[in-house]
């Protein structure tokens, strides 16, 4: 984990501890044992996982000044990114982990007895779901997401789970711009405001990334989030 700690303080500015550093490599290990038995990642090169998931995850901080007694919820979270690797680096900030798929949370779940994070918990639901729920809806600081759906459903997804004055953060990648430009009206019918979009360098990959960060500026309005499956099939735009 060297190269991590290299990179996480040359590029991130980020200096993660002896134990947070054992943390990560028991998740890498973990990462490459289950995945031998279910899918949960298609990048298996110790680099790669480095890279692409560790410090992919850890960009937020480019956005993000500090994430102490903060809530964070990462929707859609597969096997933990970004949302594990936030709650290692950060152990004063609060991270739900929801996704639909339940043996996906039974490895999160693993990995949080065997790390002792205190700082972790798992929800199966559909993004849909949990934003009509009272204990989830505008209950969040930070509402997340790489990889999940198109940005104009991943908004229906977020936005509502952010708390007024909270804010919603999308992973992109090179079509960041155009992404925005298409959810532009859903970002607007449901309380959110685009903030910046930040270019982020990785180390060894030739393509940037991109954050995109909305603000939630108003309340969602009650008709949001419709049924699972709407906001993929008929997107707001
Ligand atoms: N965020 C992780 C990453 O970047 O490595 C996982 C990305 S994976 C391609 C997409 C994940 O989103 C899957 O685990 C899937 O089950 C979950 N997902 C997709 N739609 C969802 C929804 N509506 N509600 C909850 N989870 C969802």
């Amino acid at each position: 984990m060297s190269t991590l700690a290299e990179y996480a303080g040359a590029c991130l500015n980020l200096e993660l501890s002896a134990r947070q550093l054992a943390q990560f490599e028991e998740l890498g290990s973990m990462l490459l044992y289950w995945n031998q038995r279910m899918n949960l990642t298609s990048i298996t090169a110790p680099k790669d996982i480095v890279v692409k998931h560790f410090l992919d995850s850890l960009t937020l901080t480019t956005v993000v000044s500090q994430f102490d007694g903060l809530r964070l919820i990462d929707v859609g979270t597969g096997a933990g990114f970004p949302g594990l690797a936030l709650a290692i680096a950060f152990p004063a900030l609060e991270v739900t982990l929801l996704d639909s798929t339940a043996k996906k949370l039974r490895f999160i779940e693993s990995v949080g007895r065997e790390l002792q994070l205190k700082n972790v918990r798992t929800m199966h639901a559909r993004a849909e779901d949990a934003g009509r729920d009272k204990g989830h809806r505008a209950s969040y600081d930070i509402a997340v997401a790489r990889a999940v759906a198109r940005l104009p459903a991943l908004m229906e997804y977020l936005l509502p789970l952010a708390k007024p004055e909270g804010q919603v953060i999308a992973m992109q990648g090179m079509t960041a711009y155009d992404d925005a430009n298409s959810a532009a009206k859903a970002i607007e019918a449901l309380g959110g405001e685009l903030f910046a979009i930040e270019e982020v360098l990785l180390p060894t990959l030739d393509n940037p990334r991109y954050l995109i960060v909305i603000d939630k500026i108003k309340k969602t309005p009650r008709q949001y989030p419709r049924q699972p499956g709407t906001p993929t099939r008929d997107p707001i735009q």
